[in-house]
């Protein structure tokens, strides 16, 4: 029984056990799952076969006496020379004037360090007397916070294969280790503890890799099937005349992914299912077209919708292109923080009546005194800017309405896999028609006068510009103060017909409010913003973005900032003004000025910045797995996804006595994570 206290290990006294809980390590499960960070190579190789500037041990005679200079206290540098096979190699050893006394000229010494080829020299990090211990060349290292001393626990994790290694069942049925060649569960284990060679390191990984990728697939699925047994009776019968009639005043037509798109969410409103989709889409795609639309749809079905985006000014807009677009049919409201008193009170109450068809708003939406009458569909925008108690508590308030979520930030596809697995993904991966793509331009600052001139010829032909200054989060009072600067700096230095206008967080929302409307009304030319505009703000009169500071925003965001522009059939421009110090940034650069599709750039972004950084640590909600790297293990997340896929639609849990393991494994994740739907 590997679910056993760690106590129940020989050795594992009381002490020891409180310091193990202190790292989450509370039965023998959890201490034979608790794997290395890394491992160290001890292994001796020739010297031919080491690489200049990697770690490398070799194994040699000393000839000399080791010399021992000093510079400045406590700081020493000891050199030694050392035969390797005939070649005479210089050792350097720092702040360890000590060994001396061990590397006395014929010891054999074996020495670990940073091997540098061309001086055929080694700074030793690690030595010993002897030769190398060929038995154990590979030793892991674990991160243990410095809580536990690294021999005490790789003592208590032997004992404990020792006790328990007959206990550790396999999960994964026998088709699976045969099909991918997988090492079975326990030689896994205790190769990944004890290894005996590299190669088998890897293989113990790459089992484990597999089995943590399908656990997590087998989770996701399960949830998804869940949901659509769950929810009976939202089936939400929609006019479908209407809505053909309410798209054909449309004064566009539809792409030809919209319609898919719609096609898939119609049918998820008018399924009993719960409706829990992603609509991605490059920004301008038209996903608020789309959005629209099924709020329509929802109306028609005698329901409510909401409309839920992460600002007031995104609300606002959103509101007013609604109003518009709801004229004859359906009464829309806006609901923010900044709405209050008896307007507040009206509205809520009109709500609750149902005479609001559609409700738009940021946060406000989800609170305790907000009651719909019958919501039947909620659209989020964003969806990633929110939280998932946020999601849940708006759902909580209609009657399990479908819900779906919208990001313009397209998420590469590794992560849509792995992030939302439980959720389906529509995508909108086509501009509408006559949209020019964007010539993007990295410059210096240096070229400042040409990009305002630039700016000006844009403006004399009617059009008008943005310019960003970035975020600098330390301390919004600089951020405010630079914009400012800039702004002025502008004002001075443009053509004085030029109306220049300012934006930042600051300012009131009824100031901001104004400042956009005078923008969107081309009263001002040039909007100085931080970076509050990245959401959604459409005026399609715009044809220029400039960015200063590129360099410190990622990729998608420069992005969603560049798809402000080349929103009408007008040739646009995206001018990033930056000066990175490292390769990464002028790649990003570089990425940046060649590509303008989204779900690439995303791609890119993700493996030059890791999935973690990828949305930002605190929203990424992605999953965290010990050995599995998603982005290295991309095929492996696939091809457990499709075997995921495979056991939930087969129903093989219930029925097929070989999945009996995992099927248990998987029942116990499920009630003890607790997992909800959201
Ligand atoms: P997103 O929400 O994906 O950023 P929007 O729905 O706001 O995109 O659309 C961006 C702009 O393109 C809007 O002005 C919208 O009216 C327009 N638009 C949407 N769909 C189409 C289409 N199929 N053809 C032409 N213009 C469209
Ligand atoms: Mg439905």
């Amino acid at each position: 029984m590997i679910e056993r206290s760690v106590d129940n290990i020989k050795g594992v006294g009381p002490a020891l056990q409180e310091q193990l809980e202190t790292l989450n390590i509370f039965t023998v499960e959890d201490l034979l799952f608790f794997f290395p960070s890394r491992y160290d190579n001890y292994q001796v190789k020739p010297l031919n076969e080491l690489i200049h500037d990697e770690k490398a041990t070799i194994e040699g005679e000393v000839i000399g006496e080791p010399i021992v200079t000093y510079y400045g206290p406590k700081k020493s540098r000891l050199t030694v020379h050392v035969q390797v096979e005939q070649v005479v190699i210089k050792a350097i050893m720092f702040n360890r004037a000590f060994a001396k006394k061990h590397l006395q000229p014929g010891e054999m010494v074996t020495l670990t360090g940073k091997w540098d080829q061309h001086r055929l020299q080694i700074t030793v990090t690690h030595y010993k007397k002897g030769q190398a211990n060929v038995e154990e060349p590979i030793q892991p290292v674990y991160s243990l916070k410095q809580v536990i001393k690294s021999t005490t626990f790789k003592k208590a994790v032997h004992q404990a294969l020792e006790q328990y290694y007959a206990d550790i069942v396999e999960i994964l049925p026998d088709e699976f280790l045969t099909e991918y060649k997988l090492l079975n569960r326990r030689d896994a284990i205790k190769e990944i503890h004890f290894p005996s060679e590299f190669e088998m390191v890897k293989q113990a990984k790459r089992r484990m890799i597999y089995e943590e990728l399908l656990l997590f697939q087998l989770k996701m699925q399960q949830l998804r099937k869940l949901n659509r047994e769950r929810t009976t009776g939202n089936s939400q019968q929609y006019h479908q005349e209407k809505v053909t009639n309410f798209i054909q005043l449309l004064p566009f037509e539809l792409t030809q992914a919209q319609q898919r798109s719609l096609s898939e969410i119609l049918t998820d409103l008018k399924s009993p299912y719960r409706m829990h989709r992603l609509l991605q889409g490059d920004v301008g795609s038209g996903k608020t077209a789309v959005a629209a639309i099924i709020l329509y749809a929802s109306i028609t079905a005698g329901n409510q919708g909401a409309l839920m985006v992460p600002t007031e000014i995104l609300a606002e807009q959103h509101y007013q292109s609604f109003v518009g677009l709801f004229a004859d049919f359906g009464n829309v409201e806006l609901l923010t923080g900044s709405i209050k008193g008896k307007k507040r009170k009206e509205s809520l109450q009109r709500l609750q009546n149902g005479q609001i068809d559609i409700l738009i708003g940021t946060h406000a939406l989800i609170q305790d005194e907000v009651h719909f009458a019958k919501l039947g569909t909620v659209v989020v925008d964003e969806q990633h800017r929110f939280g998932v108690n946020q999601r849940k508590a708006l759902r909580a308030k209609g009657m399990d309405p479908d819900v779906l979520f919208m990001t313009a930030t397209p998420i590469p596809r590794t992560l849509a896999i792995t992030s939302y697995g439980d959720m389906d993904v529509s995508q909108i991966d086509q501009m509408p028609i006559g949209r020019k793509p964007i010539e993007t331009f990295w410059v210096k600052e240096s070229m400042l006068p040409r990009i305002l001139r630039f700016i000006e010829k844009e403006i004399n032909q009617g059009h008008q510009a943005y310019v960003i200054c970035p975020l600098i989060e330390e301390s919004e009072k600089l951020d405010i103060q630079n914009a400012v600067e800039l702004y002025h700096q502008l004002q001075t230095t443009l053509d004085n017909k030029i109306n220049v206008g300012l934006l930042h967080g600051r300012l009131s929302n009824e100031e901001k409010e104004i400042v956009m409307q005078q923008y969107a009304n081309n009263e001002l030319q040039v909007l100085v913003a931080t970076t509050v505009v990245e959401v959604g703000v459409n005026v399609p009169n715009a044809t220029v973005m400039v960015v200063y500071d590129a360099e410190r925003f990622g990729l998608s965001q420069l992005h969603q900032l560049r798809g402000r522009v080349g929103r009408s059939d007008v040739q646009s421009y995206c001018i990033l003004i930056a000066d990175p110090k490292g390769d990464i940034g002028k790649e990003r650069m570089r990425i940046m000025t060649e590509t303008t599709n989204g779900f690439e750039l995303a791609e890119q972004d993700l493996e030059l910045r890791g999935p973690g950084d990828f949305f930002g640590k605190k929203q990424s909600g992605l999953p965290e797995f010990q050995l599995a790297d998603i982005v290295h293990d991309y095929r492996a997340l696939e091809t457990a996804r499709n075997d995921a896929q495979t056991i939930i639609y087969d129903e093989k849990l219930e029925n097929d006595p070989k999945y009996q393991a995992l099927k248990s494994y998987l029942e116990k994740e499920l009630m003890e994570k607790s997992t909800s739907l959201d």
